[in-house]
């Protein structure tokens, strides 16, 4: 009896196999090589939050985080099936409260190369518009956080507000702080004073001081170390709470498992240490959903943790059909 099955597969096999060997043209459908629409959509409460994809570039592990062994460095990376250079993504987020439209960050427009800026793409296909845009809260004023404000030189967010922390804004619009500056590192000024300015002209620039609360069921928590005024903010809806962080973190294989590490990136090195630990464990503590310009996107998802470290499990996908159970 089990011969004769096997001998009847054995046939199916075949039969199937046959027209696979011989229809090689039906093999040569070219690859597509893109990506889905780059947004992501999720409930927070009665808030509507969509992830948007600015892109990825690659960024060199080695070169971010250091106080790590060479070996040890390898093996987390390895334990998350990466390597020293990492697609790293750039994300936005929007968030629909019911009566405002608030946009935290914005990409890096065009100041980062073409495989970035890719927000306002990423926005129109998740079904809005820039113009319907009423707030814009920036995180730091990096140019992969700011470089989407500015199209062609003009608001590419015509009717936005755009806030950030008054210490961030010191720093940056500062004419004597870029004159001060190293030369390598002026251009960093030039770009937030380019793509704040359309807004600081109109009058739409609105800068508030450390902890604020801006939109009802947003508020900004000054973060201090990655920049001068670097903020997150926070969405809370009907006792769910979102933090969005700007550059809080780079690379979640090495940071979550040794939130200590240094990360190159921050301008106060201890100071964004200390922010990344206390961040890390309100998130992981209060079941937080957390949102990262950096995160692998979408970038969203909750902390777990494990004692010395975090695992980050990301967000379980949702269909937006009101199937429950997030
Ligand atoms: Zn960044």
């Amino acid at each position: 009896m089990m011969r004769r099955i096997l001998a009847t597969w054995a046939l199916a096999l075949l039969a199937v196999g046959m027209p696979l060997m011989t229809g090689v043209a039906h093999a040569a459908a070219p690859q597509q090589k893109s990506q889905a629409p780059g947004y992501y959509r999720m409930m927070l409460g009665d808030f509507e939050i969509t992830a948007l994809s600015d892109g990825t570039f690659p960024l060199k592990a080695s070169e971010v985080i250091t106080g790590i062994a060479p070996k040890d460095l390898d093996a987390a990376l390895s334990r998350s099936f990466l390597s020293d250079t990492i697609e790293e993504s750039v994300n936005g987020f929007l968030i629909n409260t019911g009566s405002k439209l608030v946009l935290i960050d914005t990409g890096a427009g065009v100041y980062f190369g073409p495989s970035v800026g890719k927000l306002l793409a990423s926005l129109k296909a998740s079904g809005y518009r820039p113009d319907q845009v009423d707030e814009i809260y920036i995180t730091h004023m990096h140019g992969d956080h700011i470089g989407g404000l500015v199209l062609d030189g003009k608001a590419a967010f015509p009717n936005a507000v755009v806030r950030a922390s008054q210490k961030e804004a010191d720093h940056w619009l500062s004419k004597a702080n870029r004159a001060a500056a190293p030369q390598e590192a002026k251009g960093d000024f030039d770009a937030a004073i380019k793509a704040l300015q359309p807004y600081v002209s109109a009058g739409k620039f609105k800068p508030f001081d450390g902890d604020a609360n801006l939109v009802p069921g947003i508020r900004a928590v000054a973060a201090p170390g990655h920049t001068p005024g670097h903020t997150v903010y926070l969405a809370e809806s009907k006792g769910q709470t979102l933090v969005l962080w700007g550059d809080t973190m780079h690379v979640a294989a090495l940071q979550f498992p040794d939130p200590s590490l240094t990360d190159n990136y921050d301008a106060d090195a201890a100071a964004g240490t200390a922010q990344r630990k206390k961040i890390f464990a309100d998130v992981a503590e209060h079941r937080y959903w957390v949102a990262g310009a950096h995160l692998s996107f979408p970038g969203i998802g909750h902390l777990r943790s494990t004692g010395a470290g975090y695992t980050y499990v990301h967000a379980n996908y949702t269909s937006m059909q009101g199937v429950g159970g997030n």
